[in-house]
């Protein structure tokens, strides 16, 4: 590929992951670039005036992936790492995950380069509403969709859904998901990744013939995501013995008790302080024995260095992109000691469950949380199926056959449309 703006480590696993794919489909070279290279970029600097009086200008960014089948949707994340190559390897993954779900979605992603925590309340509030403001332009309940993602949540989404509304001069709930019940958000869109993870992770474990009852996990990140995996996990019997964030991690072959991990962090934000004794360093926690490891954190903390020394039997990812090809490599030799449910299968709970909150919003007729639930967990046994029988008939990783599925849904969709003008 001719050297391009969006550059990275994680753009450039996105793109081997791709080449890969595109191999196995036997896409032919001159085809592969229209399917993986990103439609649009927006890159906005957003100044804000600090509570010390003086003013910062953040660098934000909205990747929009393909226009080919509908709006684009994807979340926003507001972390440190952000650059407009990870954003855009996280928009293409948003597409084939779409894609995969069956939802009528182009993948987005946005972000800004920003430590929230750093951020009074107000302060990102006003970051927040000067990100949405920015991006008007550019988004629309038909064009482009945003939701939440890394350190960002419901509240944000009700400063995002408010700033673009008042620019419209009435109330466009479909503008982002992910939002708040009370403004029009869907019950259970808030649990949807985590338990969809968890619903995931018990289907991997039917198929290896193991228990959840007594069955043990660690789970690395306790955000929206990790926290209700644990919570969904430990409800049917599974023995959580590790859990992590970016601020401690915590390690008890006897179980820990998630109850008060949840009660911690919902207080705190941040597991840092819950216990002294249990501590453990995050790398090690990864390589601790245990049945079902979830990676529910960032990107590329399952590598080369780690991969061999993992000794869990399935992997269910709820975070983006938490492989890294090298890895990869060594797990697809592996297939016969640890299965992998692939972060475009295991996360996409949340962004289905995002599709239900757009439709309802759109049609302004909303669904009960036992509806919701249960079309969630039939779209991902679906899914589930097609990626198994994928698998199975090609002799190919779990990882191949989700992106193999979602990849050849864009690109059958493209052609057929054909080139224009
Ligand atoms: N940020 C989430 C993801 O990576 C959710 C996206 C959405 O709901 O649109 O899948």
């Amino acid at each position: 590929m001719a050297s391009s703006a969006y550059q990275g480590p994680v753009f450039d696993m996105a793109l081997a992951q791709f080449q890969d794919v595109a191999d196995h489909l036997e896409i032919p070279e001159d085809r592969r670039m229209r399917l993986f290279m990103p439609k649009r970029t927006l890159m906005v600097s957003c100044p804000v005036r600090l509570d010390n009086g003086k003013t910062n200008v953040f660098q934000g960014y909205r990747v929009q992936h393909h226009l080919t089948l509908g709006p684009t949707k994807g979340g926003t994340r507001f972390a440190p790492s952000v650059d407009v190559g990870e954003v855009a390897a996280l928009a293409i993954w948003m597409s084939w995950k779409c894609a995969l779900a069956g939802l009528p979605y182009g993948g987005a992603k946005g972000g800004v380069a920003v430590d929230p925590m750093e951020l009074s309340p107000r302060e990102l509030e006003m970051l927040s509403r000067r990100y949405m403001q920015e991006m008007i332009p550019f988004i629309g309940p038909h064009t482009d969709v945003m939701a939440p993602d890394m350190g960002t949540n419901e509240q944000v989404m009700a400063w995002f859904m408010d700033t673009y509304s008042m620019y419209q001069g009435k109330t466009v709930a479909e503008i982002v998901t992910g939002k708040p019940v009370e403004t029009g958000g869907t019950v259970g869109r808030r649990e949807a990744t985590g338990r969809g993870v968890a619903h995931l992770a018990f289907r991997a474990m039917e198929e290896i013939g193991l228990q959840p009852q007594g069955a043990t996990a660690i789970v690395q990140g306790f955000g929206n995501v990790g926290s209700v995996a644990a919570h969904t996990l430990a409800a049917r019997g599974v023995k959580i013995v590790g859990v992590s964030d970016h601020t401690a991690a915590y390690y008890n072959p006897a179980g820990l008790d998630i109850v008060a991990l949840l009660d911690h962090a919902r207080q705190n934000r941040i597991l840092r302080g819950f216990s002294n004794e249990l501590s453990i360093d995050p790398a090690e926690l990864l390589i601790q024995p245990c049945d079902l490891l979830v990676p529910a954190a960032m990107e590329r903390v399952i590598d080369a260095h780690n991969v061999e020394k993992l000794r869990c039997r399935i992997i269910a990812e709820g975070a983006n992109g938490p492989t890294t090809p090298a890895a990869d490599a060594v797990l697809d030799r592996r297939r016969d000691e640890i299965f992998v449910v692939p972060d475009l299968l295991c996360n996409a709970g949340g962004v289905i469950v995002s599709y239900f909150e757009w439709v309802q919003g759109l049609q302004q007729f909303f669904w009960s949380e036992d509806e919701v639930m249960e079309r969630l967990y039939t779209a991902l046994d679906r899914s589930w199926k097609q990626v198994r029988a994928r698998a199975t008939k090609d002799g190919i990783s779990n990882r191949k056959a989700a992106l193999a599925i979602g990849v050849q849904t864009v690109r059958r969709a493209k052609e057929v449309r054909g080139l224009f003008p």
